[in-house]
C-alpha cells in the first residue's frame, strides 16, 4: 500500500481463529449481515502482526506481534520481515499502539531488544497501566505461552521514548490518542501530499466494530470509552475513501468505510 511517498506493508506473525460469539457476546443471528468477516465454518480470523511503514529514511515497525506462543503457526514476524528484505537491525523505530502481549511479542526476547538499532515508542499511560510491579496482571499471556508486557518490555526500557499527547514522530507519521481499548491506545495517521491512511491499532479488531456501534469487544479495558472512540472514528472517516487497516483484520488488509445512506454503514476491503 502506498500513501504518496510512504509505503506501508503488513508483516504477519500468525493468526488466531476465534469463536465470534464470546468475543462480542452477540448471538449468531446478529452475525448474519457480517458473514464477510467470518470463515466458511463461522470462525473469526484474528491476524497477528505489525505494519512496516517506510517514510523517507525511516523504517518504522508499528506493533510487533505476539512472539513465540503456544501456536505452531505463530511467531513468524522476523521471517516475514526477512521475506520483505529486512533484518531487525534495519528497523529505526518500533511504535507500540498499546501494550497487550500480542503487540509487544517481538519487542525483546525477554532479556535483550530484538530491534537493536530502533528507538522504541509507546504511550506513557499504557506503560503505567501494564508495566512494573503495579502493572496489569497478564496471566492469560503466560497461559498462551507468551510474555506479559513487564517481562517483554523491561529489556527495552533504556531505548524507550514515550509520548503522552498526540505527536508526529516523522514527516507524515502522526500518532493520535484513541483510548478505551487500553488507556494509551493509539492510532497512526499516515499522510503524504493529499493522500492519507490510518492504522487503527486495536481500537478496531474487526471492521464489524465500525458498523455495529453497540457491540463491545471482550478485551477492551474500558468498554464504554472504547465504543465512543470507535464511533467518533467511524464518523470522521466514513465516506472519506481513506484506507484503514488493523493488525487483527483478515490478512491485515486495508479497507474503506462507506456511509449508510438511510441505512447502516458498510465496509469494503481494498
Ligand atoms: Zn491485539
Amino acid at each position: 500500500m502506498r500513501v504518496g511517498d510512504i509505503e506501508v506493508t503488513p508483516v504477519h506473525d500468525g493468526c488466531w481463529w476465534l469463536d465470534p460469539g464470546p468475543m462480542y457476546e452477540r448471538p449468531e443471528e446478529e452475525w448474519l449481515p457480517h458473514r464477510q468477516f467470518l470463515t466458511e465454518d463461522g470462525k473469526l480470523p484474528c491476524q497477528i502482526g505489525g505494519f512496516l511503514v517506510q517514510a523517507g529514511a525511516r523504517r518504522i515497525l508499528v506493533d510487533t506481534g505476539a512472539g513465540k506462543i503456544n501456536d505452531p503457526s505463530g511467531g513468524q514476524l522476523l521471517a516475514s520481515l526477512a521475506a520483505l528484505g529486512y533484518q531487525p537491525d534495519d528497523i529505526t523505530d518500533v511504535v507500540l499502539t498499546h501494550l497487550h502481549f500480542d503487540h509487544v511479542g517481538w519487542a525483546s526476547d525477554g532479556s535483550r531488544p530484538v530491534f537493536t538499532n530502533a528507538t522504541y515508542r509507546c504511550d506513557s499511560r499504557d506503560w503505567g497501566f501494564f508495566v512494573g510491579p503495579d502493572g496489569l496482571d497478564e496471566s492469560y499471556a503466560t497461559a498462551l505461552g507468551g510474555l506479559p508486557a513487564t517481562e517483554r518490555l523491561t529489556p527495552v526500557e533504556g531505548r524507550l521514548e514515550m509520548w503522552s499527547s498526540d505527536v508526529a514522530i516523522a514527516p507524515g507519521v502522526d500518532l493520535r490518542a484513541a483510548p478505551g481499548h487500553t488507556p494509551g491506545s493509539t492510532i497512526v495517521v499516515l499522510s503524504s501530499g493529499d493522500e492519507r491512511a490510518v492504522l487503527l491499532g486495536d481500537v478496531v479488531h474487526c471492521p464489524v466494530e465500525l458498523l455495529e456501534a453497540e457491540w463491545e469487544f471482550i478485551a477492551d479495558v474500558d468498554k464504554a470509552l472504547a465504543r465512543r472512540t470507535r464511533e467518533a472514528l467511524a464518523r470522521e472517516f466514513e465516506g472519506t475513501g481513506i484506507p484503514m487497516a488493523a493488525a487483527h483484520f483478515p490478512d491485515m488488509r486495508f479497507g474503506r468505510l462507506l456511509p449508510g445512506t438511510g441505512g447502516p454503514r458498510s465496509w469494503v476491503f481494498a
